[in-house]
């Protein structure tokens, strides 16, 4: 509650920002949140995870998206965090096509 507080006065524990297009595990505020999220992430097998790159380029066309709003999109209603984990999960708007691309390396 207290950091909720801290969040909402523009107090930045931690170095870290307040931002309508941030991730979660970017938002002051947020971490117990981003820490359940990074348990399921961990929690997915091998074989469902998009590799790591291919998660952060989804992730990066995330945060250009105008439907980002504090980590959640607007329109599925889920943690893109969560979405660009699992390697069959696709943007509702097609945008991660681009990300897309056959590079299997290192997982989330
Ligand atoms: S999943 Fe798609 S629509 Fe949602 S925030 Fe990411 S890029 Fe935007």
């Amino acid at each position: 509650m207290e950091q909720e507080r801290t969040a909402r006065t523009g107090s930045e524990p931690q170095g870290k920002r307040i931002c309508r297009r941030c991730l979660t595990r970017e938002m002051a505020g947020q971490e117990r949140t981003y820490e359940t999220i990074r348990q399921y992430i961990d929690g997915l097998d091998s074989s469902e995870r998009a590799d790591g790159k291919l998660y952060e380029r989804r992730l990066e066309g995330c945060k250009a998206c105008e439907k980002l709003l504090e980590g959640m999109c607007l329109a599925c209603g889920c943690y893109v965090e969560i979405r660009a984990a699992k390697a069959s999960q696709d943007c509702p708007y097609g945008r991660w096509k681009s990300c897309d691309v056959e590079d299997q390396t290192d997982q989330v």
